[in-house]
């Protein structure tokens, strides 16, 4: 049984920049959908035991399981972009997290202009993420519900770029959309624990 996890905080913490409407709608009807719809859908099948993480690698490229594998991993794509926003967030990042950006992308200002370009060049819904590749930063754009867990590669950060992520307060405009995720939401410190954890866990292997 897979759990809807609650959002980190409350629905009105991110206005004005996204509505407590938006953020009512997106984790109480479109998060809780994809939950209600996975758990029925692994009813009485092998993946009705499994971790989520471990539903979606399975259910990946199975076409017979292609609902299992949308609903799940819409499930833990839309936690990953709750905490990949914060009351006040913005701003920059620093410590690891900095060090690498300005290494792997040469500036903040040329990491935002490529995750921005990245994003509002998804066509049709998706995701734009900043992930581990290798040992590298890379942004990764992914249609529908697909992930970087099927791409080998590490999450540190995600924006939602489905129209119901943005449409109430935006409308059509996703790169306003974007640039206020940059500018006024985005969960540096989230990042930087995904990207050390991800180190600590290469040392251990
Ligand atoms: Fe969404």
């Amino acid at each position: 049984m897979i759990e809807l996890p609650p959002l980190p905080y409350a629905p009105d913490a991110l206005a004005p920049h996204i509505s407590a409407e938006t953020l009512g709608f997106h984790h109480g009807k479109h998060h809780k959908t994809y939950v209600d719809t996975a758990n029925r859908l692994i009813q009485g099948t092998d993946y009705e035991k499994l971790p989520l993480e471990e539903i979606i690698r399975k259910s990946a490229g199975k076409p017979d399981d292609k609902k299992i594998f949308n609903n799940a991993a819409q499930i833990w794509n839309h936690t990953f972009y709750w905490h990949s926003m914060a009351p006040r967030g913005g701003g920059k990042p620093d410590g690891k997290l900095a060090e690498k950006i300005n290494q792997d992308f040469g500036s903040l200002e040329k990491f935002i202009e490529a995750f921005s370009a990245a994003g509002t060049g998804q066509f049709g819904s998706g995701w734009v993420w900043l992930t581990l590749a290798k040992g590298k930063l890379k942004i990764l754009a992914t249609a529908n519900a697909d992930n970087p867990l099927t791409h080998g590669e590490v999450a540190l950060l995600v924006s939602d770029v489905w129209e119901h992520a943005y449409y109430l307060d935006y409308q059509n405009r996703r790169a306003d959309y974007l640039a206020t995720f940059l500018d006024k939401l985005v969960n540096w410190k989230f990042a930087e624990e995904n990207l050390v954890r991800a180190g600590d866990a290469a040392k251990a292997a």
